[in-house]
């Protein structure tokens, strides 16, 4: 149940995110040179999608969303996966696959 609340307010701030962008609405992780600085697990560029975060209008939406579900990877509101008490690891699930 809470994996599927986590994925409906990852959804909605995934749409709020790219309303705001084709909105016109200067969104640093949508914009920016170096869009994967946001998933790098190194400390320099998290250190610079966190620079970017704090310019974002979105911050606070997105901080609350990382912090509230402990988002395991990426820089999300300008807070790091060890800010939210995490290690970097993939968001996706392994899956079994039968054949
Ligand atoms: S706060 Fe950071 S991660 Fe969230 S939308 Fe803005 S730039 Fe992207």
């Amino acid at each position: 149940m809470t994996e599927l609340i986590a994925d409906t307010e990852h959804n909605k701030l995934m749409t709020a995110i790219s309303e705001a962008h084709q909105g016109g609405e200067p969104i640093p992780c949508m914009t920016s040179t170096r869009p994967l600085d946001w998933i790098s697990d190194t400390t320099a560029d998290q250190r610079r999608a966190v620079a970017g975060c704090a310019v974002c209008p979105l911050a606070p939406k997105c901080r609350d969303y990382a912090t509230t579900f402990k988002e395991p990877a990426g820089v999300w509101g300008g807070t790091t996966p060890t800010d939210r008490g995490r290690t970097q690891m993939p968001r996706l699930k392994k899956v079994q696959v039968t054949k």
